[in-house]
């Protein structure tokens, strides 16, 4: 076998956590793995693709295009966390895997059919399993420019909120708390263990998802303006500064404008009434709109994609005072890239697929004129709507 691991250009040719995991176990078991672009894939026997995010298929797509992946001699795989529905790769790949490959990663290169239940083969489509593990891999990898030390230490989520493919997809392993500091200047935490940490880093990076209590534990994140108020003055209490990034998810099917008054009115009360110690404590929030992922109860939801997410235009302060600084940045995709989202999940129809992947038209359209031109073009109507539980994709790829 000669494998390799594709470097994706939309990554920075990168290459993810998840196949450092994979090159990491086949380098232990004597296999020696290289890295290739899209054109040095032909020298290979075996080329693997890590999926990151779901968008990764537009360019995949066009990339495998132009180096001709269509007459390849290799067997190509893809898989990776973004490996949800990739139906339109179907010219360019021979398998996708579904779940996680580490510990039959060898076996699986050499014998995919063997594993035709977490493993779909293009050319044979038939309903696949997401594969689970019961631990975190045991071993470090070293990632990026800064060749940081990564050692895994949770799987997926225990949260379940409705919508999300990260617990949905992985079956949890960890011990309730999630708190992600090894490759990222700002450290991932869960709002809730926020006021339980043993020291307060400079950045941090939590979600809130939704702008009120009701649209919260109506979708399964079960978060509290209470626990909000902890965690703030857990931060407050710190000298020094603290840069807060706040995710939070908009557009929720039901949404009104109270729910989004409600957000508005707690960081005024709040940052009213608070006792604020030294320094100053920025909340950034960003928001995204509603895209719910395949394989999650919430999977045939309506999104709507306009108007575009609620928010107030690039840098507006919500609330600035007494040390506290609540801003919204506004997301300058916006819609668009939802409606990208949107198709690269639910949708596998290669000819969208790949009107995306090669005009790029979406990420420019940002005035009235160009989406004019552009509605011409490609007509976006049919996917703005509901989507009923029952209706059918072009394929389901999932079983559960
Ligand atoms: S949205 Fe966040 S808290 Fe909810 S299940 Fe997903 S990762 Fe967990």
């Amino acid at each position: 076998m000669k494998v390799a691991i594709l470097r994706t250009k939309n990554r920075n040719d990168s290459i993810s956590i998840g196949a450092l995991v994979i090159q990491d176990e086949l380098t232990r078991e004597g296999i020696a793995v290289a890295y290739c672009d899209y054109q040095t894939a032909h020298n290979f026997t075996h080329v693997l693709v890590s999926m990151t995010s779901t968008l990764d298929v537009f360019d995949i797509y066009a990339n495998c295009r132009a180096a001709n992946w269509q007459t390849r001699r290799f067997t190509a795989f893809v898989g990776g966390f973004g490996c949800q529905n990739p139906m339109a790769l179907a010219p360019y790949f021979d398998f996708a895997f579904f779940g996680r490959v580490d510990g039959i990663i060898s076996d699986y290169l050499r014998h995919p059919e063997k594993y035709s239940q977490h493993s779909f083969h293009f050319s044979n489509p038939h309903p696949v399993q997401l594969r689970q593990v019961t631990q975190c891999y045991p071993h470090t990898v070293i990632y990026g420019k800064n060749s940081v030390r990564w050692k895994e230490k949770i799987i997926g989520c225990p949260f379940r909120c409705k919508f999300c493919h990260y617990s949905h997809s992985r079956k949890y392993v960890g011990d309730g708390s999630f708190m992600n500091d090894q490759i990222s200047a700002s450290a991932e935490v869960m709002l809730k263990d926020i006021p339980a940490m043993d020291h307060k880093p400079g950045r941090i990076t939590t979600a809130l998802d939704g702008y009120s209590e009701r649209l919260r534990f109506l979708y399964g994140k079960r978060i509290t303006w209470d626990m909000v108020e902890e965690a703030m003055d857990f931060l407050a209490s710190f000298k020094g500064n603290t840069f807060l990034k706040l995710y939070n998810i908009t557009n929720f099917p039901t949404e009104t404008d109270t729910d989004c008054e409600e957000f508005h009115q707690f960081w005024k009360q709040y940052t009213t009434s608070t006792i604020k110690a030294d320094g100053r404590v920025v909340v950034d929030v960003y928001n995204t709109a509603f895209r719910p992922s395949l394989n999650t109860p919430m999977e045939r939801c309506e999104a709507t994609l306009f108007p575009e997410a609620r928010c107030l235009p690039n840098k507006t302060y919500i609330a600035e005072q007494n040390g506290f600084a609540i801003k919204f940045t506004h997301n300058t995709k916006g819609a668009w890239s939802h409606l990208e989202d949107l198709i690269s999940i639910r949708y596998t129809d290669p000819s969208v697929i790949e009107y995306i992947a090669t005009n790029q038209q979406f990420s420019k359209l940002n005035n009235k004129e160009k989406l004019e031109q552009f509605n011409k073009m490609f007509d976006i109507s049919p996917y703005i709507r509901s989507y009923t539980e029952t209706e059918q994709l072009n394929y389901k790829v999932f079983t559960t």
